[in-house]
């Protein structure tokens, strides 16, 4: 549904802030493709953009492909901005520049609604998800489209149902210069492990469309052109397990309907693994990657951050039990944690052995606001201010620069290329093996995606084939896919590899930073706030 009972219609301009280098956007590995800018489109805004009401004109900017120009500024009456933390700097600067021109600026999404102060040059915040406070700034700017003397702060306290959801808007996004695909069926999570503010930004019982809006979003995103992969960006996919369970027929079917024209990822939790009727289900629905939140092969780590849940099954197990249906294991680690010893590297490398995973996001604890480890640090006087040279604002327990030189160790050895190209082996050998046999679908067949894969292929051949410093390590896993036809599997793996081993090389010797929520290198690629 859209917001309705509006007769004056506004001019909006959404802005979505840029994301500079971080690990996990992926974007050394965009001169590899055929002109991929950015990695998902955004949800929020394009939901948001689906919500006005239908006579409001709306025009959609993500600053990661385009900046926002004196001509969009000119046109719009309002604006409307959204993001996460590590683009609060470039939110701001959107902010100054819309002022510029005398424009109301609002802003809302995931950092806005955990700390509001982040923010006191806006006119318009909007705290929460959309609802009551959404209605609200849209029937302000239709009265009076002007800035308000004073911010105006809305906080949402009757949340839209996520069945009354519109279709997000994918129509204004230039989908295929994204990386991946993007779609959200729940929102929300019923654990609370003490580093996430997941559970207090959006609660611990899942909200949830309904699988028919998933199917409508899927021919959506189809009819925008998107037939790669797509990830469901929910918080936890088994987070109610009914729902997945209700979900995922409808997903089997439009896959056999579509010829499996996309590839489909997820986040869950590690005890997914306990639920093989799930697991059946999603590897006939065509998933073939699940983030999973492992954060540390340490027992008494987890204990202590609450994630006991993820010792359900031994760790090893619950990894080789999800690749055995089809699905490779993205994990996610932080390193710096209160149990730390200074041998947590070393076990680091050895899980990493151990569990063949090409693709770990390895960050440094960061307390993020609303979060139960915020409230502890802060109680113990642990919460440092990040904006000077840090790359975490929690002070460890162990010697600061001693977690990040192991930090930059282990990055450093876990994407050796040789060492990345054996995990993806494996994973060629032991898990891609598992997927179902998909048909070529009509859209793979096209001129248009044959062309796309000659492209990425022309350009890996090229630079990281003849020009790469890793050329004999990359042949030798290349030869191998082009001897078995997988060509699909060849480009994917070259892509994420190449961006793994040139970040990881950054990152060890000090070039990147060592948590995807600093900003410490991040600040300057925009004007100060
Ligand atoms: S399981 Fe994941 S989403 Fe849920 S609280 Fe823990 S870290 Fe957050």
């Amino acid at each position: 549904m859209r917001a309705d009972g509006i007769e004056t219609a506004r001019r909006i301009l959404c802005v979505f802030p840029r994301y500079t280098s971080s690990f996990g956007t992926f974007e050394y590995a965009y001169p590899l493709t055929d002109g991929v800018q950015a990695f998902m489109p955004p949800q929020g805004l394009l939901l948001i953009a689906a919500y006005l009401p239908e006579n409001w004109p709306v025009r959609f900017v993500d600053e990661n492909l385009r900046p926002a120009t004196k001509e969009d500024f000119e046109w719009a009456e309002a604006v409307f901005v959204s993001g996460m933390h590590i683009q609060r700097q470039q939110m701001n600067d959107i902010c100054r520049r819309a002022h510029a021109f005398d424009l109301a600026v609002a802003i809302g999404g995931p950092s806005v609604s955990a700390c509001p102060d982040y923010y006191p040059s806006f006119d318009y915040l909007h705290v929460g998800e959309l609802g009551d406070a959404t209605n609200d700034l849209i029937a302000r700017l239709a009265r009076d489209p002007s800035r308000p003397e004073q911010q105006v702060v809305l906080k949402t306290a009757d949340r839209l149902p996520m069945t009354e959801f519109p279709l997000p808007a994918y129509e204004m996004a230039e989908m295929s210069k994204y990386f991946l695909g993007s779609i959200q069926y729940s929102s929300g999570c019923p654990y609370q492990c003490e580093f996430c503010d997941i559970p207090g930004l959006y609660g611990r019982n899942p909200r949830l469309k309904s699988p028919e809006q998933i199917i409508a979003e899927l021919d959506k995103l189809r009819e925008c052109g998107v037939t790669g992969s797509v990830y469901f960006v929910d918080d936890n996919f088994i987070g109610n397990r009914k729902a997945a369970l209700d979900l995922l027929p409808h997903l089997i079917e439009w896959q056999k309907r579509t010829g499996y024209v996309m590839r489909l990822a997820c986040e869950a939790t590690l005890n997914i693994a306990k639920r093989p009727e799930i697991l059946e289900k999603m590897r006939e629905a065509f998933f073939v990657t699940v983030f999973c939140g492992i954060e540390t092969p340490d027992p008494d780590a987890l204990k202590a951050m609450h994630k006991d849940h993820n010792m359900m099954v031994p760790i090893l197990e619950g990894i080789n039990t999800i690749n055995s249906y089809g699905m490779e294991v993205v994990s996610g680690i932080i390193m710096g944690l209160d149990t730390d010893k200074p041998e947590t590297g070393d076990a680091l490398l050895q899980f990493v052995e151990d569990s063949q995973i090409p693709l770990l996001t390895i960050n440094l604890l960061q307390a993020l606001p609303k979060t139960p480890l915020w409230d502890r640090l802060e109680r113990e006087g642990r919460l440092v201010n990040d904006d000077d040279g840090r790359d975490s604002n929690v002070e460890f327990l162990l010697p600061y620069n001693q977690v990040v030189d192991s930090w930059r160790k282990c990055m450093e050895v876990a994407y050796k290329p040789e060492k990345l190209f054996a995990r993806y082996q494996y994973q060629c050998d032991y898990t891609y093996s598992q997927r179902i046999k998909v048909p070529v679908s009509p859209e793979q067949k096209s001129w248009a995606n044959i062309k796309r894969g000659l492209i990425m292929l022309k350009n890996i051949f090229w630079k990281v084939g003849v020009f790469g410093d890793y050329r004999r390590v990359f042949w030798k896993f290349a030869l191998g896919r082009l001897r078995h036809g997988d060509i699909e599997g060849l480009i994917a793996s070259s892509l994420l590899a190449h961006h793994l081993i040139m970040f990881a090389r950054a990152a060890s010797v000090g070039q990147q930073n060592a948590s995807n929520y600093s900003i410490r290198l991040r600040e300057a690629s925009v004007p100060a706030e």
